[in-house]
């Protein structure tokens, strides 16, 4: 895949681009990429967040909540927070600056298109949920497997946001390389590949949130092809299902895919 195009075709993201350009300095430092992971984690939990401590005090949201009367109480929300520290600090901090140094090239001058950057999130999504989905049902299919690198996830029934980066740290560290491989082999646009982490973070955070949103995206993308919390809320209760991140068409496929 073309990562950018002539100058005129991608006027629409050039002043976004430029600015990152502007701030190489910043963007190259080793700390950008774990800085970056952890805060744009944050920041997607922060709503959820804010929505599970009003909790019945804004009844509005809370009607939307999957299971209304579950809340994660401080102790369990410092344990997530906690861990989310820790995985980053020890684990995604070392493995990005291994990223860094089998890619040293500098970015393009030109952005991409905005029709070269959909295309290209929508190819790195469609590639990381497949990869995802197999690596997913392999790990529930051993059990040796589940029990060793994958039950940590599922210590909680009812996820929250924060419970979306609840893993071992060979989970994370095949999160990492799993998303990190749809933009090596497309070769897209650096700031294709920034903007598909950041949908891809949201989107996690999003499976884990516990809330049904009118606005959220399995909503809004017709013909069901996102699952969303609900689909996934259900794989946290019964295990043998939905086992694809985001797209139901895998689960569909290998007749794993339960409505919820
Ligand atoms: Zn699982
Ligand atoms: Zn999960």
């Amino acid at each position: 895949m073309n990562g950018s195009c002539r100058r005129g075709d991608g006027l629409l993201l050039q002043p976004v681009w430029d600015m990152m350009e502007s701030r190489r300095d910043l963007l190259a430092s080793p700390f950008f990429p774990v800085a970056f992971s952890f805060t744009a984690n944050l920041l997607a939990c922060a709503p959820y967040l804010l929505l599970d401590a009003m909790g019945p005090r804004w009844p509005f949201f809370h009607r939307y909540k999957l299971k209304p009367r579950q809340a994660a109480d401080a102790g369990t929300v410092a344990r997530c927070l906690s861990r989310i520290c820790c995985n980053h600090g020890l684990f995604i901090f070392p493995a990005t600056l291994l990223g860094r140094a089998s890619r040293s090239e500098p970015g393009p001058p030109e952005a991409p298109s905005v029709a070269q950057l959909l295309s290209g999130v929508a190819l790195c999504l469609l590639l990381f949920d497949l990869l995802f989905f197999l690596w997913h049902l392999l790990h529930h299919r051993l059990p040796w497997l589940y029990l060793r690198l994958h039950s940590l996830h599922h210590l909680h029934g009812s996820p929250f946001s924060l419970t979306a980066q609840y893993a071992s740290a060979w989970e994370i560290l095949s999160l990492q390389l799993m998303a990190a491989c749809g933009p090596r082999l497309l070769g897209v646009h650096p700031l294709t590949e920034m903007t598909f982490f950041l949908l891809n973070i949201w989107l996690a955070v999003e499976d884990h949130c516990g809330y049904d949103l009118p606005w959220a995206p399995h909503r809004l993308v017709p013909f069901g092809l996102l699952g969303g919390a609900p689909y996934h809320q259900l794989h946290h209760q019964r295990f043998k299902c939905n086992y694809a991140p985001y797209f139901t068409h895998w689960d569909k496929l290998f007749r794993t895919y339960r409505k919820p």
